[in-house]
């Protein structure tokens, strides 16, 4: 008997593979070569806004709830990451920071004597991102709880903010371009555009046309924020009772 063709298996999760693609996956059976022209549609994609870096913050600045709720709901391939998203932000942030020299309040603390306290601030100052994802933690809590009414649980909610506060860095990169560059005291104005469009975003993606949603908004990433800090100073006064 002549051969029938051998069974294939998907490379990725090795199920059997009839067609193109893996009903299991959806990897494609054979992918093609990298070449000029994949590089090429990598390239004009990002570009074109079409997906990746430029694609996400367009949306995320034009329509922040309906791009969220797209990501969980529908497509998660065109918006980079959440976690990746806030700590690319975050470096950006950091690095225009270290290169222009521009003052900031942000995870400011005063630092005229040697605590703990004033470790874990420094610490946050130099991580940014990982700083914003733990902040992060904290206002998803209380946004979980002042929204409870819409049923997402606590990791959509941080994916959420990861959003929103990875457009916050982005906005306070570009005052602080500014501030860096001129004399003007921009990165205040930054950082009430930042608090404004956060509330604005996460608003937006629970209920567009309920202006209360606006102002839980705003208590919950102010709760977050304090209690947040509240936080690092009780850790750090515990430690400092503990080691001295
Ligand atoms: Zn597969």
């Amino acid at each position: 008997m002549e051969n029938q063709n051998p069974l294939e298996y998907c490379k990725k999760c090795a199920l059997e593979i009839t067609g193109n693609y893996c009903v299991g996956c959806g990897n494609a059976k054979e992918l093609l070569r990298i070449d000029g022209r994949y590089i090429a549609k990598e390239i004009s994609g990002v570009l074109n806004f079409d997906k990746g870096i430029l694609y996400t913050i367009r949306e995320l600045l034009i329509r922040p709830g309906a791009a969220v709720r797209s990501y969980m709901a529908e497509d998660r391939s065109r918006l980079v990451k959440p976690v990746i998203f806030i700590i690319i932000s975050s470096l950006i942030y950091s690095v225009l920071r270290g290169f222009l020299h521009f003052e900031d309040g942000y995870f400011k603390y005063d630092e005229s004597n040697f605590t703990t306290v004033t470790v874990i601030f420094k610490w946050l100052q130099n991580n940014y991102g990982y700083g914003n994802l733990i902040m992060g933690v904290f206002i998803a809590f209380w946004t979980k709880l002042l929204f409870k009414k819409y049923g997402y649980n606590f990791y959509e909610i941080l994916i959420l903010l990861c959003y929103v506060m990875g457009i916050g860095m982005i906005i306070l990169a570009v005052f602080g371009i500014i501030q860096g560059l001129t004399d003007l005291k921009a990165l205040d104005y930054g950082g009430v555009l930042f608090i404004v469009y956060s509330c604005w975003a996460i608003g937006r993606f629970f209920d567009k046309k309920r202006v209360a949603n606006y102002f839980k908004a705003l208590f919950s990433y102010l709760l977050g924020i304090i209690t947040f800090a509240i936080s690092v100073l009780l850790i750090g006064y515990l430690i400092d009772l503990v080691i001295k």
